[in-house]
């Protein structure tokens, strides 16, 4: 086949995903009424899917992932590992704003995930992974590590860094834990174990390219 052919399919490829991503987000949507919603963006072919835990007030009025001050962080992490944000996907664990209303000044401020949440939004998001079909899925925090192994018993702060292998659709799927880059944000002396963490993930992926060049 010509390369040109192969360009061709590739798109058409990636025109079919988005339209069964967009059909997906519409279920989804109709199952959670009266919510604001920010669903995935990106590469629909990519090898890494990066997942979230929810989107906040800056990414629900973009309406894309990781838009606000945590975005900053996660553009940075991006930038060590050596991966372009148009070269990836990104979601979120739960595809809208999580809640509540601060007494002190009445207005909305975000809050952390319920299990049954977490468990609610999951099936969107294992097809999603089916959709998408990517080499490797980064989880960013407790929520979507648990969200996508379905292990309510993993912790990131013992998990961060660690490779673990989840079979998906009878495809085995190579999960790699990082902390959230909003903890990042909040704990400082959680940056630099989480960099040592995104250059293991950089030589993860360097490593598995020129595995794949020698085939
Ligand atoms: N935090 C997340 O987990 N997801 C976003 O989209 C933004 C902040």
């Amino acid at each position: 086949m010509s390369g040109e052919s192969l360009m061709k399919l590739w798109g058409i490829l990636q025109l079919d995903r988005h339209k069964i991503l967009q059909d997906l987000y519409k279920e989804y949507e109709q199952s959670f009424p009266g919510n604001e919603f920010v669903f995935g963006c990106g590469c629909t072919t990519p090898e890494l899917l990066l997942v979230g835990e929810a989107p906040g007030r800056e990414e629900v009025k973009f309406s894309r992932p990781f838009s606000g001050a945590a975005g900053k962080y996660l553009d940075e992490f991006l930038k060590l590992a050596g991966i372009s944000r148009d070269a990836i996907y990104i979601t979120n664990a739960i595809k809208y704003r999580l809640s509540k209303v601060n007494p002190k000044t009445g207005r909305l401020s975000n809050r952390p995930a319920t299990k049954d949440e977490i468990m609610s939004s999951r099936t969107c998001l294992l097809k999603e992974i089916e959709i998408i079909c990517p080499k490797y899925i980064v989880t960013l925090g407790n929520v979507p590590l648990r969200s996508v192994t379905g292990n309510f018993s993993y912790n990131i702060g013992e998990m961060h860094g660690k490779i673990l292998y989840e079979k998906t659709s009878g495809k085995e799927l190579l999960i790699f834990p990082l902390y959230h880059p909003a903890s990042v944000m909040y704990n400082r002396s959680l940056k630099e174990i989480c960099m040592g963490d995104i250059l293991k993930l950089r030589n993860i992926i360097s490593e598995n390219i020129k595995h794949n060049s020698r085939d």
